[in-house]
């Protein structure tokens, strides 16, 4: 049986967006991520006709197609914002996202859930743990929210949550958080999952031996589902188990380790989906991509 694994990586676009399958071909990638604008600013123009007209011939050169791009929203984005008027500037943003996503012919949206920015301090007693739930519960119904609204306004375009380390006061870092999100959401057909592997480690999921892999990921089906995995994003991870810090290392040099990589270019679950990298050093994401394809067997 041949291997369904489409690896890449989060390729630049700088320039425009029709570089992006360019660089994705000069390093063997067979998916890619990319920002389909700026992320690191609210206003953004329209594509021009000549953009759409590189984008879609650069795209059919490179062979890639549109189910295994992953492109990622604004960093600026907070779908679970506590303040009214900086949550419609975030729902309006991603809106515009999903929409650019669909004028590229691109079916999927990777975003970060957001965030409560209550501050809950370090110390840790019956009052912060609850005051640190109630924020979760509440940020989680925004975010479903957010979903809902964004989703009745576009089209075609499915929403993919990405699991978080669980920095500050991020919300996606347990599966229960994507499920409670997924849960929530009335168009189930447009709804997924992105899973990086660096945020699930340091939220607390080993995936170091053949044991704790699989013993998380039979947890992920059970809790979110496997049908929701609509991407990846394969980082090793600088920070330790369990220590919410979100720092990509390269493939074999976090704590990691590369044997979690051998497991996902083997497993089922990941076949037919995009799976990026992101690790840090771009000079040698072509090798990174030959381990991780002569991983697969
Ligand atoms: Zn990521
Ligand atoms: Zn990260």
């Amino acid at each position: 049986m041949s291997n369904n694994k489409f690896f890449g990586a989060h390729v630049s676009a700088s320039g425009g967006v029709f570089n992006a399958p360019l660089n994705a071909m000069e390093i063997g990638a067979k998916s890619f991520a990319l920002f389909t604008k700026n992320q690191k600013r609210w206003d953004v123009k329209p594509f021009d006709t000549k953009t759409l007209d590189l984008w879609f011939k650069n795209l059919e050169l490179s062979g890639i197609l549109p189910k295994h791009i992953l492109p990622h929203d604004s960093y600026l984005i907070n779908l679970g914002h506590p303040e009214e008027e900086k949550l419609i500037k975030s729902r309006n943003a991603f809106i515009d996202e999903l929409e650019r996503c669909d004028i590229l012919g691109l079916d999927r949206l990777n975003f970060h859930p957001g965030s409560h920015l209550v501050k809950i301090g370090k110390k840790i007693n019956d009052e912060t743990i609850a005051l640190r739930e109630e924020s979760e519960l509440q940020c989680l119904e925004i975010i479903a929210e957010s979903i809902n609204i964004a989703l009745d306004k576009t089209k075609n375009v499915k929403a993919v949550i990405e699991n978080t380390a669980g920095q500050g006061s991020n919300l996606g870092y347990k599966f229960e958080h994507l499920a409670y999100i997924i849960d929530k959401v009335e168009d189930k057909s447009r709804i997924g999952v992105c899973i990086d592997t660096c945020h699930m480690f340091t939220a607390g999921y080993d995936i170091r031996t053949r044991e704790s892999y699989d013993k998380t990921w039979t947890d992920f089906d059970k809790i979110v589902g496997r049908e929701f995995l609509m991407g990846m994003h394969i980082n090793d991870s600088k920070p330790e188990l369990g220590s919410k810090v979100d720092r990509h290392a390269p493939l074999g040099e976090g704590h990691i380790g590369i044997d979690a990589f051998d497991f996902i270019a083997n497993d089922s679950r990941m076949d037919d989906i995009p799976l990026v990298l992101e690790t840090p050093n771009t000079d040698i994401w072509k090798e990174e991509l030959i381990v991780l394809n002569n991983f697969c067997k």
